[in-house]
């Protein structure tokens, strides 16, 4: 394989990035007349957010990741790591992105923003991975080819060793998003983030960390890649009470405790909706929601609108015609969901 600089499009790779003043500035913080801020803080606020509080959620996700801060992009969400990777690696109208069908619509969505042909491969029946045509799928143009795992809506992980048949044939950048990975028996790939160049691993706040409303997502890569991806990210793409609050939550507790919790509601779940009349069949699940093949999703979908409880219906989806998608709640949310199902099944 080529190295993966040599994917970057050549205006990245020749970008002279925006810098401030104050990362240029390394002594005592003293008067800041740099960035036309007002000088009254008042609201606590009136600065820019510091480099410093983002090195140290940084390196706190570093110390609980086990992966050097070097390695670490801190961003918006996931989705800005996802557009990011299309603006570093895709030169528009040309570059085209593969990815695994189906999966997270924002793969998608971000080819048609960038104007970068998008080729959806579709998985296996049994939703397993589709090694070979993945590869078969790439050309000289593919310069993305993103890999969720476990899959969003399929709740499925699949196996490491697939993931890196894939990552080491390649001439390509592979994302793997492990939005979902804390739920999931088998595992991150993070331990072999050091072996593999083309590798940029997607982790986010969002789901287990259960703090979807801060907008932090975190992008593993080698260090060149982690590099570009700062200088092309807008300069204070976090907000400082973002940070903070982050930092807070995590230094609370490094292994979301909820985690345990939500996989044995998602297993009870599992077993009352697989005695369901109405159901047809519930996969099996490495994340925390399930997929679950109803009789008839759009009538029970109205149904449980009707009683007040919003799932995805995922029936118009590739290989999950009939599915409807259900995150796991709470004991008592998952209570009333129960109800609504079975009541409906009495009724139909
Ligand atoms: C929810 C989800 C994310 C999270 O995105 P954020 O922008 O970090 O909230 C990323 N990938 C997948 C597959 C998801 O389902």
């Amino acid at each position: 394989m080529k190295d993966v600089i040599s994917l970057v499009r050549p205006n990245i790779a020749s970008l002279e990035p925006y810098s401030t003043a104050r990362d240029e500035y390394k002594g005592e913080i003293g008067v800041l007349m740099d960035a036309n801020e007002n000088p009254f803080a008042g609201k606590g606020i009136n600065r820019y957010p510091s480099t410093s509080a983002k090195d140290a959620l940084r390196s706190k996700i570093s110390r609980m990741k086990r992966i050097p801060c070097g390695n670490i992009f801190l961003g918006n969400g996931s989705d800005e790591a996802i557009d990011l990777c299309y603006r570093i690696f895709c030169r528009p109208g040309m570059d085209n992105a593969v990815a695994i069908s189906p999966s997270y619509g924002m793969y998608g969505v971000c080819a048609e923003v960038n104007d970068v042909a998008y080729r959806p491969v579709l998985l296996r029946d049994d939703f397993s991975l589709p090694v070979d045509e993945i590869i078969a799928a790439c050309d000289n143009n593919t310069k993305l080819v993103f890999i969720c795992s476990p899959n969003n809506p399929t709740a499925n992980a699949f196996p490491l060793e697939s993931i890196l048949k894939i990552v080491e044939a390649v001439e390509a950048v592979v994302v793997v998003d492990e939005a979902y990975v804390d739920f999931s028996p088998k595992g991150s790939l993070l331990p072999v983030l050091s072996q593999h160049r083309n590798l940029v691993i997607l982790q986010t706040l969002s789901k287990a960390y259960g703090l979807a409303g801060l907008r932090v997502g975190l992008a593993f890569a080698c260090e060149d890649v982690i590099k570009i991806f700062r200088q092309v990210k807008y300069p204070y793409n976090i907000g400082t009470d973002t940070i903070e609050l982050a930092l807070r939550c995590l230094e609370a507790s490094d292994a979301p405790s909820e985690i345990k919790t939500l996989v044995a509601e998602r297993k009870r779940l599992e077993g009352i909706l697989r005695e369901e009349p109405c159901v047809l069949e519930v996969y099996p699940s490495d994340a925390n929601f399930l997929l679950v093949k109803v009789t008839d999703p759009s009538g029970l979908y109205r149904s449980l609108i009707g009683a007040g409880v919003i799932v995805r219906d995922r029936s118009r989806v590739p290989l999950c015609g009939g599915c409807l998608r259900i995150t796991i709640g709470t004991y008592e949310e998952n209570q009333k969901l129960i109800e609504v199902i079975r009541a409906y099944g009495r009724e139909s």
